[in-house]
């Protein structure tokens, strides 16, 4: 059999397995044609082998037809089709038909997250509380902020900022111009410390990794801080702050600004002016695309 008729068969072969990058169409032709004008055709391959080779057919017979095990494609290059043999992955270890389908990979979801969470027993602070206070808003949201830790009334409902700190909170956020349903909002600790204390170092260290994994889920442009101990755990600083307030940080793919904490600017009004100056740069950053 001539080399023509081999080149042929092997095409052939290749096509019924769905492999049709060798053919081009010539224009107005149904029959298919070499992409590589037929006098090229080179004998030695023009990379080096990427597994390894099956022996030079020797025979000018047709390759044989597939059976229970049909033969992989191969990595072949047209250039060379012809003249060499096909490069074969190891067939014992790859099979078109019983690979599995890979899995799927992504950042996780918000519903993951808390479905991992569950029912909460890893500090002490699961003994004390009502309700887990997850987070709330929008999973896509561009402004997110981290307050402390639940107080009674968000203990009472299951909700972030829900009491006087969250009513000035919403404030905040409507004089830049934006709605709460726009943001989204979660905490240092997911449970109440007991009688609103400050979240304790081994509290932190266990819950933390939950709100690390909302903040690597949602990726907001820009993450509010609101007070120490958020400014501690996301952005690692411990000078206080009033002396760090209103700059901007990177976390990951975000930027973070650290602001004072609205329970302490209820406990001290005058301090709502450093608030309003923080949120309007919060504006500005976000006016920015
Ligand atoms: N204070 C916080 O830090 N978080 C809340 O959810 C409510 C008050």
């Amino acid at each position: 059999m001539g080399i023509r008729e081999d080149l042929a068969n092997w095409l052939e072969f290749y096509r019924e397995l769905g492999i049709e990058e060798f053919y081009r169409r010539e224009p107005g032709s149904t029959a298919p044609s070499l992409a590589v004008p037929e006098g090229k055709l080179v004998d030695q391959p023009a990379h080096a082998p990427l597994a390894p080779t099956a022996p030079k057919p020797a025979r000018r017979e047709p390759p044989p037809v597939p059976s229970a095990a049909p033969p992989v494609p191969t990595l072949q290059v047209p250039r060379t089709v012809a003249a060499a043999a096909p490069i074969r992955p190891p067939v014992a270890s790859f099979s078109l038909f019983e690979t599995p389908a890979p899995k799927p990979t992504g950042p996780e979801t918000l519903e993951q997250i808390r479905a991992d969470l569950g029912d909460c027993q890893r500090c002490k602070l699961a003994g004390g509380r009502k309700n887990i206070v997850f987070g709330e808003g929008d999973p896509h949201a561009e402004l997110l902020f981290v307050g402390e830790g639940p107080g009674a009334d968000e203990d009472e409902k299951g909700l972030p900022f829900v009491g006087r700190a969250g009513q000035l909170l919403n404030r905040m956020i409507q004089a830049i111009g934006m709605k709460r349903a726009e943001v989204y909002i979660c905490n240092v600790v997911k449970c109440r410390p007991p009688g609103n204390r400050t979240p304790e170092k081994d509290e932190i260290e266990t819950c933390s990794p939950f709100l690390f994994r909302q903040l690597e889920t949602i990726q907001p442009r820009l993450i509010c801080c609101l007070g120490a101990p958020a400014v501690k755990t996301v952005l690692g600083i411990k000078e206080g702050i009033t002396k760090i307030h209103g700059q901007f940080y990177d976390f990951a793919n975000s930027k973070a600004l650290a602001t004072v904490h609205p329970a302490y600017v209820l406990r001290n009004p005058r301090e709502e002016k450093i608030l309003r100056e923080d949120f309007e740069k919060i504006r500005e950053f976000l006016k920015r695309k």
